[in-house]
């Protein structure tokens, strides 16, 4: 269960802040919907990606040079690297071309496919484990247990595998006490190099069939979270989460690509949201759906010690390739490389020769 969102402060322009060596004339740039947007036919040339053969009509497959990307006529869903995520905007049609917004490409396509090139990373040296709800607030229930109890039954299990590998780590609690929801993000906002993950158990009222993992970093500036269609006004707030919107992404698939390389449970997607320890964390930060309490399958995995030990393995495994990212600019393992340790890594290349290659700036290429 998540924490409930509001918002506190005014509207903004949603600038992606960079450098660029290439012309923006150089991307064909259309207006849909008061977005701009640009050829998806342009994205799969500068990644190097072409089309495959697709599974109908209103997809479009791409992949090349160790990406994939797959895509659906006016959807937001899309699988990048073989993890479902949501776009901020629906891809748009004109007479059969599929255009991808610009925001899209800045804020998730780009830093998905070259974290390497994001620019700015704090080091990271703490870890705040925020277990969700606590005291009086049980959060959602399975048979078997209160999802607060499973939540700090985690982070426990976290901090002891980053611990081992010389992370400092605080909890929001290591107790069953009652904190305030502005007190998590507090307690990592007023520490240096620090990163913050809200761990959660998801549950549904009316549909026991709903299961799977989902992570949710902050939504943009300017974008609808993934939960509502239409943008609205209190979308124009800049939140102090997103100072590192990138980075928290970054964070979100680095750890998604490691839980689901490492246990078997449906991908219900990286996300965006506006929860109030996203919005409020001025440090790369997450919330992490362990799966459903609701459903009988998920349940008895969550229940199980051994499944919460793999579990939380994961997602100190995912930490600590971010931390290589941050600090050494080392990409992680995406989903496959986690299920076969023994794969040759993927060539990533670099952008191709008839573009500018990137030089470190993040999105230098991508148009402003
Ligand atoms: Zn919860």
């Amino acid at each position: 269960m998540k924490p409930f969102i509001s918002i506190s402060r005014l509207p903004a322009l949603i600038v992606i802040a960079c450098a660029i060596s290439l012309p923006a004339s150089a991307w064909e740039i259309r207006s849909f919907g008061g977005h701009d947007y640009v050829p998806v036919a342009e994205v799969a040339t500068f990644y190097g990606m072409r089309e495959e053969s697709a599974t109908d009509s209103n997809s479009k497959n791409l992949a090349g040079t160790g990406r994939s990307l797959v895509l659906t006529r006016g959807s937001r869903e899309v699988v990048l690297n073989g993890l479902k995520h949501w776009l901020a905007f629906p891809l748009a049609d004109d007479g059969g071309r599929l255009f991808l917004s610009r925001l899209d490409l800045g804020k998730t396509v780009e830093p998905a496919f070259r974290p390497e090139l994001i620019g700015g990373f704090p080091r990271v040296t703490t870890v705040v484990l925020d277990a969700g709800h606590g005291g009086r607030d049980a959060g959602a229930r399975s048979p078997y247990e209160l999802e607060k109890n499973f939540a700090l039954d985690v982070a426990r299990r976290i901090r002891d595998q980053l611990k081992k590998s010389g992370i400092r780590v605080l909890m929001t609690r290591n107790s069953d006490v009652f904190v305030e929801l502005q007190d998590r993000a507090a307690l990592a906002n007023r520490l240096q190099n620090v990163i913050f993950a809200s761990i959660h158990f998801n549950a549904v009222d009316n549909n026991s069939a709903a299961s799977g993992f989902e992570i949710f970093c902050v939504t943009p500036q300017g974008a609808p979270s993934t939960a509502y269609e239409q943008t609205r006004l209190r979308d124009m707030v800049e939140e102090n989460g997103n100072e590192h919107d990138i980075h928290s992404f970054a964070l979100a698939n680095t750890i998604y690509h490691a839980m689901h390389g490492r246990l078997d449970m449906a991908d219900r997607g990286v996300k965006r949201a506006r929860f109030a320890v996203l919005r409020s964390a001025g440090v790369p930060a997450v919330l992490i759906e362990g799966g459903f309490l609701s459903n009988s399958g998920d349940a008895r995995k969550i229940a199980s010690k051994h499944w919460r030990d793999t579990y939380a393995s994961a997602i100190a495994c995912g930490i600590l390739e971010y931390k290589k990212l941050a600090e050494q600019k080392i990409a992680p393992r995406n989903v496959a490389a986690h299920r076969n340790p023994n794969a040759p890594a993927p060539i990533m290349a670099a952008a191709p020769a008839a573009l500018p290659t990137a030089t470190g700036i993040m999105l230098r290429e991508i148009p402003e």
